[in-house]
């Protein structure tokens, strides 16, 4: 297949300078895992310089394999507790008023990891009570029972990402089903949660899907959205089928804020968590 060319527009800021090699270090000498380098993050410069990033929690192997993702995948190590004091240590020495936790999928414990994720939100706000937690979890296959373990833990904002339209969720994401996101986004809105998701533009979709998935998003109570652009992380991945124009993205977030959002960040290399604080201290103001 002919692979589409990169635009201009697609620059990306390399890295550099104390900010950044504190951050490296920080996270390579206490063997974190983060989203930034596990997903291949096109801001990782931009973020680890300005002293953030997003960790990675219940390991580096993730039982799916969603065909845009650069998360290994596979059978998973068991459990290491250890990472929760780190976790929480790195988060006060790095000294963050802000905070993004995601995790791999473990489809193979049978809680699906809620029990650990509670601990560490409960670990992180312990050690920081004064920095804000936003947690990106997967979808625990909407089991109320399981998210209500996460959600009793109180985060700040709960994100769950659609990642892509309703046609192509089969084909792009691995088990996750559209509705089913849906759901724990309805449910965590019920909670009285910020709620958060983020989607990727570029793998095939039209503008109508993309207005009917964020319509889907503003009726089951999300408040707010990001979306960026696909970039195919490897070879093995599913290629680009269409880079986004700038302006396209600034219409969705036109659109977006009509529908109600209170927060749209919308541009090509906009992550779920790029500016997460930003988007965060705009909505309580
Ligand atoms: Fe990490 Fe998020 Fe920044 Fe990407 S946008 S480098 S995942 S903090
Ligand atoms: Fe990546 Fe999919 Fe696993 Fe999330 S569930 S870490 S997107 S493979």
């Amino acid at each position: 297949m002919e692979r589409v060319k990169k635009p201009e527009w697609l620059k990306i800021k390399l890295g550099g300078g104390k900010g950044y090699s504190h951050t490296q270090k920080l996270i390579h000498d206490n063997s974190l895992n983060t989203i930034c380098v596990s997903g291949k993050c096109p801001n990782l410069g931009h973020c680890w310089s300005m002293g953030t990033a997003t960790f990675m929690i219940l390991g580096d192997i993730c039982t799916r394999s969603c065909k845009f993702c650069a998360t290994k995948s596979g059978r998973p190590l068991p459990l290491d507790e250890s990472e929760i004091g780190k976790v929480a240590d790195s988060i006060q020495k790095m000294n963050l008023r802000y905070c993004v936790i995601t995790s791999v999928d473990r489809d193979d414990l049978a809680d699906q990891g809620a029990n650990y994720w509670a601990r560490m939100i409960n670990e992180v706000k312990r050690r920081n009570p004064n920095t804000k937690l936003e947690v990106l979890i997967p979808d625990f296959d909407a089991k109320t029972e399981l998210l209500d373990i996460v959600f009793e833990a109180k985060p700040d904002v709960l994100s769950h990402n659609m990642e892509t339209v309703r046609r192509l969720t089969a084909q792009i994401r691995s088990r996750a089903r559209y509705d089913r996101s849906l759901e724990v986004q309805k449910y965590a809105a019920s909670k009285g949660f910020f709620t958060k998701s983020g989607i990727m533009l570029g793998l095939g979709e039209t503008e109508e899907e993309v207005i009917e998935l964020m319509h889907d998003l503003r009726d089951s109570g999300c408040q707010l959205l990001t979306i960026g652009q696909y970039l195919q992380p490897t070879l093995k991945h599913i290629p680009v089928k269409e880079y986004i124009h700038p302006d396209q993205f600034a219409k969705y977030k036109t659109l977006g804020l009509e529908m109600g959002f209170k927060f749209v960040e919308s541009g090509p290399l906009v992550r779920s968590s790029y500016m997460a604080e930003t988007t965060f201290n705009q909505i309580i103001q």
